[in-house]
């Protein structure tokens, strides 16, 4: 079949070309070494007869430092000043990159975000992404040349140099990939792929070998740390095949596909968990229309995100108790705000709980099996784990508990669903 692909994403035909997108992130570039490192995986690919993009982030700690330099010119006046500086770890990494491949006798060029351009909106310190002129790129691609970006930047309609926001370079590399119809998007990370669960606290979690983009979306404590989110939504909606690989050894990372691509798919995926939840209770809250905006309202206005809300109905007609979740960061802010509206609002009293932890289960399966939720009640309950909040999605089921039972809870769950390895 042309155009059939290998679990690696290379095409079938071992004399096809393809084109593929390669990013390093931070830890993979965090020296000379390290970047001469990297270019022999770009070496490799050249060799096997492929076209390669590379796209480097800054080395690891740069970006921080260069935010902590402008944190200390004083206030930030100027975002387009802070984008200049913020930016220039990726460039110098770029030329760095070039640079290495060039010895290895690898034709190579930087290509800038403003040369190539990657548009974006002015919106600096985390612009997105308008567009991107390929022709350039593509000819010096079509003639062998190695294409190096460095991620996080790109050129504002204001002519002016933005960046992606925190972790953009892997939105650089998505958006390439999507740009250029690339075969596949290599991110080369420190890890070695995706996990069921987290390995540190469950030690028979596997890596996948596939994951669809929305469990990894779903998967914030698996996969946010290693994909920044917006590339995922970015990659998902321009059907771009990604692999989170490592690259210290030479092993294949996950891919994360369209669910098509996925034959025999588990129910459940994955066992994620946050350990990030603080817990407001209202409690007397009153029973009239208007409550829930009076409370989302104020602290959506204090930019506190919201995440699981629960309401009861009212037994006598009059007052009900209403939870939700917050982060850890933004319990005080919630707490004080609300106590200023109190009597706006119409309720008895606050009650807050820092010390709890999200456990969700993911998996697309179970949008078409019933159960799901079950396994992991009884689960707990089997472990006299007291579920205090849940709440469900199409595919996923996530329960707030008391922190100190997260390795229980994790474990448990791995098990109930059979995921384990069976490494005995
Ligand atoms: N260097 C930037 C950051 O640390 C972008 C990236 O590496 O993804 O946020
Ligand atoms: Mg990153």
């Amino acid at each position: 079949m042309p155009g059939a692909l290998d679990i690696a994403g290379n095409r079938l035909e071992s004399d096809d070309m393809a084109l593929i997108i390669q990013k390093f992130g931070g830890t993979s570039v965090a020296d000379v070494d390290r970047i001469k490192q990297a270019a022999f995986r770009t070496q490799a690919e050249v060799n096997a007869g492929h076209q390669v993009v590379v796209v480097v982030s800054a080395m690891a700690g740069v970006t921080n430092a260069l935010v902590e330099y402008t944190d200390q010119m004083g206030a930030l006046a100027d975002a387009r000043e802070y984008d200049v500086v913020v930016s220039s770890g990726e460039q110098s990494n770029a030329g760095l990159m070039a640079l290495a491949l060039q010895n290895l006798g690898i034709q190579a060029r930087s290509w800038l975000g403003w040369q190539i351009p990657i548009w974006t909106d002015n919106v600096h310190g985390k612009a997105r992404i308008s567009g991107i002129n390929t022709e350039n790129i593509v000819s010096r691609l079509e003639v062998g040349e190695v294409a190096v970006v460095p991620g996080f930047q790109g050129m504002g309609t204001n002519n002016r140099l933005t960046t992606l926001g925190r972790g953009g370079s892997d939105l650089t590399a998505v958006a390439l990939a999507g740009a250029l119809r690339a075969d596949r998007c290599d991110i080369y990370t420190d890890v070695d792929g995706i996990y069921t669960s987290d390995p540190r606290i469950v030690t028979r979690a596997r890596k996948m070998d596939r994951i669809t983009y929305e469990e990894m979306l779903e998967m914030a404590s698996l996969g946010a740390k290693v994909l920044q989110t917006r590339s995922v939504e970015l990659a998902m909606n321009q059907n771009v095949r990604l692999q989170v690989r490592s690259s210290f050894v030479e092993d294949l990372g996950t891919f994360v596909v369209s669910e098509e691509e996925i034959m025999e798919q588990q129910i459940v995926s994955g066992i994620s968990h946050s350990r990030d939840e603080a817990k407001v209770t209202l409690l007397q809250v009153s029973d009239r229309p208007g409550v829930a905006a009076g409370i989302f309202g104020p602290l959506a206005e204090s930019s506190v995100n919201v995440d699981m809300i629960v309401q009861n109905v009212s037994e006598d007609g009059k007052t009900t108790d209403l939870t939700f979740t917050v982060g850890q960061s933004e319990l005080e802010t919630a707490v004080t705000v609300l106590r200023e509206k109190q009597s706006d609002i119409g309720f008895g009293d606050i009650v807050a709980d820092a010390n709890l932890v999200k456990v969700s289960v993911v998996g697309v399966g179970m949008r078409s099996h019933a159960g799901v939720a079950q396994t992991m009640f009884t689960a707990l309950a089997e472990k006299g784990i007291n579920i205090k909040v849940i709440t469900t999605s199409e595919i996923k089921v996530s329960v707030l508990i008391d922190a100190e039972y997260t390795e229980l809870a994790l474990r448990a769950l791995h098990t109930a669903y059979g995921l384990d390895e069976d490494n005995d």
